[in-house]
């Protein structure tokens, strides 16, 4: 089966800007980035998304969050704050099939979900909210 984009940037084959890369994670530079700093994180074994880490990808998981934590010193955003986010599945937004944690920062992100309106629509009717 045919390699997706992030296997391929994991083994080298395609393009990207590496921020760390170790025995278990590799971080890089988001092409489309949202925020000053835009950081994706994947570990190094091919999990599709949240929903499919099993008990031994533990060591991975754990690996990703310490390379987190790191990069934000390294790159100045540890004090004034940020955030990590993992899209998984359709209704998650997830386009990547290669489970990936996002870190953004380098600005006031504002609202932590921004619906779009046709979801706002489904969940006031569901909800009874104004
Ligand atoms: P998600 O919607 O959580 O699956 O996020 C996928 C992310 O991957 C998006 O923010 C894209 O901008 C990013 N992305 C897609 N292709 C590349 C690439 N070749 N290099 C770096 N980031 C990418």
């Amino acid at each position: 089966m045919e390699k997706n984009i992030f296997e391929k940037i994991r083994d080298g084959e395609s393009p990207a800007e590496i921020i760390v890369k170790n025995e278990y994670i590799t971080a890089f530079k988001d092409i489309a980035p949202n925020a000053p700093v835009h950081i994706l994180v994947i570990p190094n074994k091919m999990i599709p998304s949240l929903s499919d880490i099993q008990e031994e990808d533990s060591i991975y998981i754990s690996k990703i969050f310490l390379a987190i934590k790191q990069i934000a010193e390294q790159l100045k955003i540890n004090e004034s704050g940020y955030r990590v986010i993992t899209n998984c599945g359709k209704h998650g937004g997830q386009e990547i099939p290669y489970l990936h944690f996002h870190l953004v920062g380098g600005l006031p992100l504002g609202t932590m979900i921004s619906l779009p309106k046709s979801s706002k629509k489904i969940f006031k009717k569901q909800h009874d909210v104004e």
